[in-house]
């Protein structure tokens, strides 16, 4: 889930693990630890519950020097969030691991190491894994070998990094499941669990694929597939452009990347549609084969990217005339599901690691799925290998936990992907026209919404003290009604929920009360009149509403009801323009309740465990 770094060098390799546990904060942790082999063959290591910053002063007090070493920020999922239980774990003083992911059977494993007498000293999964290496040391020719022969017996998921105070010359890593990318550099060589983390030093990457293990030297990296086989792994060059450590001067990552929007759903389309439509040949060479072929879309997504596959079925269904359906990926992959015909898996995931969907794309080819592609914001993570097709929404790094410029080009891009498949289904030349200029005009709609951030930060005065909030939209905006109550939970920890505004009456009227305000996405489209019955529902009942709406929609603000007008913009792309507003909101109420909003508790950026 969270950090992975190691390096090998000439060089002391502390600033180096440690700037890239920094650059990999943003994925939300909670304890962080590095360990060492010093120049007289000792292993040391250091761990401390919260920030880095913590581990940083606690080596600035008694400074580490070596030239390999491991490091890990944990995101605990067996075992409280004590010192004793982050990583790096070691078996005898002699093995030293780190670990993202979850060792299933480690239970078992437990009683068979206690049997041999190893002693936990932690309540972790991962102390499984320092002691099955240390066992299997016993008989094994290298440290690669007994990796190898451990990871036999692991069930689950993991990403590892294994040090051997009696072999400092070697690193070996093992994938399954969760992501670790090998950099390259001169006369040195490390690893991570993200890229990000080793930008300073390198930007030549090899990016390991399931069942590998890999051993690093210095000098050298030898990696075996999950057949056992030597294999050579294609070097890519990093294509991350800009410096994701970088705040540009805004006080959060959350409210740069809010601010960036206008810019990445320009670069998202740009190279992909002009004036007149879409450019020939954006989904790559035998794309339009496929899509030519499609009658049927499965999305299959988590979190944030379900609500923009939920935006996408409104879409898909009204302009494409393909019919679609929508699913959280933890639920379609542990259920037996219909295949349509000719049907496309589309997965959504900003990370392309994501475990539930990467398993739901796996199981999508067993289940005999014409095709599949991602909609991915990072090149060559695993979604993006294992898919058919692949759209990048290019985003550009994204730090805030809670996701903003990463919905809203995978909107940007799950619109252009309408059109297309509109285009192959006989979709009209004023529809898509329609869609062609709603689109081009998208990014100058996103930047005058951006001009409401001050009256949305003085109206988040209002929600600080709230415990509770309700979000209403109808037809397309009700997925961005969700995914406005998600951004207020995840970084304001406020209870909210979201509503089809339909439903209402059916049971959430029962909870309106002056302290539960009720936020309406309204923009000016067919449904308005049906919205403007439930906003009186909800008035008659004594609530207080926060109304996001077209200025011609003709809402007025009153002692029970605060109007927001946002520009103007056509319906087609309304969804995407509504979200903004609601973005800032919780950005401006968590600021105002003082929560860590770039890495809110409990959470994760990129999640590959299930
Ligand atoms: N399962 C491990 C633990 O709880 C690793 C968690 C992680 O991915 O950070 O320690």
């Amino acid at each position: 889930m969270c950090g992975i770094v190691g390096a090998i060098a000439e060089r002391n390799v502390v600033n180096i693990l440690l700037e890239g546990l920094k650059r990999l904060e943003y994925r939300g942790y909670d304890s962080a630890g590095v360990a060492l082999v010093d120049a007289d063959q000792k292993l040391h290591r250091v761990r401390r519950i919260g920030k880095v910053q913590e581990l940083q002063n606690a080596l600035a007090e008694s400074p580490l020097k070596g030239s390999i070493g491991i490091a890990h920020t944990r995101w605990a999922t067996h075992g409280g969030v004590t010192d004793k239980n982050a990583h790096p774990h070691f078996s005898s003083e002699q093995i030293a691991v780190v670990h993202n992911g979850i060792i299933e059977n480690y239970q078992s494993l437990r009683e068979i190491l206690r049997s041999d007498g190893y002693d936990f000293q932690s309540e972790t999964d991962t102390e499984t894994i320092a002691h099955t290496i240390h066992k299997e040391m016993k008989q094994a020719e290298s440290l690669l070998d007994a990796v190898c022969k451990s990871v036999k017996q692991f069930h689950g998921a993991y990403g590892t990094v294994v040090m051997d105070k009696n072999d400092p010359e070697t690193l070996v890593v093992a994938r399954s499941g969760s992501p670790l990318v090998i950099g390259l550099g001169i006369g040195e060589n490390f690893i991570a669990s993200d890229q990000l983390a080793l930008l300073p030093v390198t930007r030549r990457f090899i990016f390991l694929e399931e069942g590998d293990v890999a051993e690093i030297t210095r000098t050298s990296v030898r990696i075996l597939d999950k057949n056992g086989e030597e294999v050579e792994r294609q070097i890519h060059d990093s294509e991350i452009e800009h410096d994701a450590g970088d705040k540009a001067g805004y006080r959060h990552y959350m409210l740069k990347e809010i601010y960036e929007q206008p810019i990445v759903v320009r670069n998202a389309l740009q190279g992909r549609l002009n004036s007149e439509g879409l450019l020939p040949g954006i989904y790559g060479d035998d794309a339009d084969m496929i899509l030519q072929k499609v009658r049927h879309v499965q999305i299959v997504a988590c979190g944030t990217s379900y609500h923009a596959g939920m935006t996408a079925r409104y879409w898909l269904e009204q302009y494409a005339n393909v019919s679609c359906n929508v699913e959280i990926a933890s639920e379609f992959r542990y259920r037996k599901s219909f295949v349509h015909d000719n049907s496309l898996l589309i997965t959504i995931s900003q990370s392309g690691e994501t475990a539930d969907t990467l398993a739901a794309l796996r199981l999508a080819k067993e289940l005999g799925y014409m095709s599949s592609l991602t909609v991915c914001n990072v090149p060559g993570s695993s979604l993006v290998r294992e898919s058919d097709l692949s759209f990048m929404t290019k985003a550009g790094a994204e730090i805030g936990v809670a996701s903003t410029k990463a919905f809203t080009t995978q909107l940007t891009a799950l619109l252009m992907l309408t059109l297309k498949l509109g285009q192959c289904n006989g979709m009209s030349k004023e529809q898509a026209n329609a869609i062609v200029n709603a689109l081009n005009t998208l990014p100058a709609k996103l930047e005058a919404t951006l001009n409401l951030d001050k009256e949305i930060g003085q109206l988040a005065e209002e929600f600080a003290d709230k415990h509770h909030a309700l979000f209403l939209g109808r037809g397309d905006q009700y997925p961005i009604a969700m995914e406005g109550a998600l951004k207020l939970k995840e970084i304001s920890y406020i209870h909210a929920e979201a509503y089809a505004s339909g439903e209402l009456k059916h049971g959430p009227l029962a909870l309106i009360d002056d302290e539960m305000p009720v936020i309406v996405v309204a923009p000016n489209n067919e449904l308005l009149e049906k919205l403007k019955s439930n906003v009186e529902e909800v008035r008659a009942r004594g609530g207080i509403m926060y109304v996001f709406a077209d200025k011609d929609a003709n809402f007025e603000s009153d002692a029970t009801m605060r109007v927001i007008n946002i520009p103007h913009v056509d319906e087609i792309v309304a969804p995407i323009v509504y979200t903004l507003p609601l973005q800032l909101l919780s950005y401006y109420v968590a600021v105002i309740k003082g929560t860590d909003v770039d890495q809110p508790r409990n959470l994760a950026k990129s999640v590959t465990v299930e």
